[in-house]
């Protein structure tokens, strides 16, 4: 079993639990988020596997690039390229990163709230 699929991702990449596939080519994955935060909500992967964004531009810039060139695809192939769109990569737990491979959220559709705090916020 050495390399099996480990992370959830992994195993979404190999088809081995479905997916909402959007997009894919050689080195990204893009999947409808099974609970979706926006009208639209993908997830786009690298089929590499690194933990944060920051251990994938650090190891591999050029397939960084990759992730975000697929997120601008995924959001042409929903048509919210034009109103606008937001990528984010969640990184560790306090923003709530789940799923340790890195993944960029692509969400737009509508009109975004803002993000950082939860429900009003710190004082
Ligand atoms: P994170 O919280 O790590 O930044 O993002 C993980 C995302 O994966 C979450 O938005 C969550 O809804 C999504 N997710 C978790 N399990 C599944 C699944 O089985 N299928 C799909 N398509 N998305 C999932």
């Amino acid at each position: 079993m050495g390399d099996a699929a480990e992370t959830l991702f992994e195993r979404i990449i190999a088809g081995e639990i479905p997916a909402d596939v959007v997009y894919q080519d050689e080195t990204t994955f893009a999947f409808r988020d099974i609970n979706p935060q926006a009208r639209v909500h993908v997830l786009v992967v690298p089929r590499k596997k690194y933990r944060n964004v920051g251990e994938l531009a650090e190891a591999d810039p050029q397939l960084l690039s990759d992730v975000l060139l697929t997120a601008r695809k995924v959001a042409e192939l929903e048509g919210i390229s034009g109103n606008g769109y937001r990528v984010v990569f969640n990184t560790g737990s306090d923003a709530g990163q789940t799923v340790f491979h890195v993944h960029a959220h692509v969400l737009g559709g509508e009109q975004l709230g803002m993000f950082g705090r939860p429900q009003g916020g710190v004082h």
